[in-house]
Parts: C-alpha cells; structure tokens; sequence
C-alpha cells in the first residue's frame, strides 16, 4: 500500500476546506491559533513514515495527553485502577459535573476530565516527580528528547482551571482524590499544554498498533491484554460526546484533543496523526475527522 500517495490525495482534496470549524477558545493561548493550519503523519510498524502539511509543527495535544498518563498508571496498578475510574461512554461534555454526583465520585471513563483528573492524582501518588516522569514516557515512547511542556499554554490552563477545580474538589470529598489539589491541578494542566507534532504523536502511538511493545526500542509498554484495553476505551470514550459517531464514521480507536490533534491506529498496521485546529460543537477537529474517515475509506481498512 503506497501510503504517501493516499495521504497526499487526501490532503489535496481537503486542503480547501483548511479554517471550517472553530478554534478552541476557553483559554486565550489556545484562540490564538492559526486556523489554517493542518498536518498529517503516519508511521507504520516496519518503519515507514509519510507526512503531509504542517506535520512538523508542534502544537498543544491537550486531551491526547490523557491517554500516555493512563497507560503509565495502568502498567504500574494494573486492574485495580478500574476501582476508581470506570470505562463506560459517559455521553456528556468532558467537563461534566453532573454524572460525578450520582455515580458516587467515580467518573466514567479515564478520558473525561473527571477520570483524568483520578489518572493524574494516581500519577501524583506514584512518582516523586510526576511531570518529568511524564515527558520521559513520551519521549521515550516516540524517541524524541526534545518533547516540552509549553509554558505559555500552561500558565493559562491554570488560570482557567476553575471546573477542573470543581472536580477534583468534589471527587476529593468521595474519597477518589488523594493529593493536594493545587499540585493536582499543576500536573494536570502541565499534562494538557504539552507540545508534540503530528510526526511524534504518530510515532507514540505505535506501541499500541504493537499490541503494547515499542517498535523503537522494543520496550514492553503495556501488557497485551492492557492494550487491548487502552484501544477498547479509545474506541468507545475517546472523543468526547462524539464518540459513536467517530467510531462510526472512521472504524479506528484514537484520541482527540481540543488543540485540534487526533491519533488513532490499526493494530498490527499502523498509527495516523492529524492536526488542525478548527473544532466541531463536540470539540473535535473537524478536518482531523474527515481526513481520517477518508483514509479508511480509500485503504479499505480499519479494526472492523
Ligand atoms: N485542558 C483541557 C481541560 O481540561 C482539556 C481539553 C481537552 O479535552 O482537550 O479543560
């Protein structure tokens, strides 16, 4: 399959509709983003990588993040993590406070805000320094040392960060929160304003189309049955309120981030990134979804 040449139509035909959508606007470093900007990068288990765009840009994967702080907290805790977080389409915004009150502080899925927030405190709980542990996963997922938190975007998170607040307070007093939570929302926010291009996202994500092993160092990541799990929850949690329609529309397990990124794969393929900021009503990139509903349309695969 010449991949390069599918992407290429892809970004050709769509590269017209570059700005539809709506720029993420709940913290200033976020609105300021060029709308016109998109990018696509593919890596495949035996080694090829095909690019499009702006796929060398490095921007904000926000909610993506969640998914590296789950996996380092699952690989260590095991199943005991799914005392505290459960993994069941929640069907509301990621930043709902309602179902937390009547399903006792237990949120869930891990990719809602409220089920990250428990991830990060687990993370916080784990190790003595929860943000470089972080950045050395990613790094050494994707082999890039040069994978930072932008400061810019989490000083303004943290400045915004009255819901997330809000959450953490409120599971705290169910007994599903730990730590400080001043420390919990510095974690947390760090966590969202890491800065990575479509070429490292797509890149650390291969372990997962690997069934949990690095094809870059050969790391066991997560056990097989871990990720197959991970991919499961991808699949039916990991875009928001959208995520049936994401499912239905692309047939792949991913993840999005309002920063306008999704990555999602094909086990024992391949993993795909695509960047561009402009979001749906769902706070998913809208170009991000087409991009990859046509390329699984045009490869004739996906999971199904
Ligand atoms: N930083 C965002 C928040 O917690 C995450 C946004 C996202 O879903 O990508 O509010």
């Amino acid at each position: 399959m010449d991949y390069q040449k599918v992407i290429d139509k892809i970004y050709s035909e769509l590269l017209p509709r570059r700005g539809v959508g709506k720029v993420a606007d709940y913290i200033p470093a976020l609105a300021a983003a060029d709308p016109m900007q998109y990018g696509i990068s593919l890596s495949t288990l035996d080694g090829r990588s095909c690019n499009a765009g702006d796929y060398g840009k490095a921007f904000s994967i926000q909610s993506i993040s969640k998914v590296f702080s789950f996996a380092m907290v699952l690989r260590i805790l095991g199943d005991e993590i799914w005392d505290s977080v459960g993994r069941e389409p929640s069907g509301n915004p990621f930043n709902s406070l309602v179902q937390l009150e009547y399903e006792q502080g237990i949120p869930r899925n891990p990719f809602i805000n409220a089920g990250a927030l428990v991830v990060t405190d687990r993370l916080i709980s784990l190790y003595d320094r929860p943000k470089e542990a972080l950045l050395d996963f990613i790094r050494s997922l994707c082999g890039n040392d040069d994978i930072y938190f932008d400061q810019h975007v989490a000083r303004s998170e943290r400045e915004h960060a009255d819901r997330n607040m809000a959450l953490a307070h409120f599971m705290k007093s169910f007994g599903n929160i730990k730590n400080d939570i001043d420390t919990l929302i510095d974690v947390y926010c760090s966590q969202c304003a890491i800065a990575m291009t479509c070429q490292d996202l797509a890149k650390s994500f291969l372990f997962l189309a690997n069934r949990g092993t690095n094809p870059l160092n050969g790391d066991r990541v997560l056990s097989v049955s871990q990720a197959k799990r991970l991919g499961a929850v991808m699949l039916t949690c990991g875009f928001y309120d959208e995520s049936g329609d994401f499912a239905f529309r692309t047939g792949l397990p991913g993840k999005s981030g309002v920063g306008g990124g999704i990555v999602a794969y094909i086990p024992g393929s391949l993993s795909i990134a695509v960047w561009s900021p402009g979001l749906n009503r769902h706070g998913n990139s809208v170009l991000a979804v087409e991009t990859l509903e046509r390329f699984t349309t045009d490869i004739g695969n996906s999971i199904f």
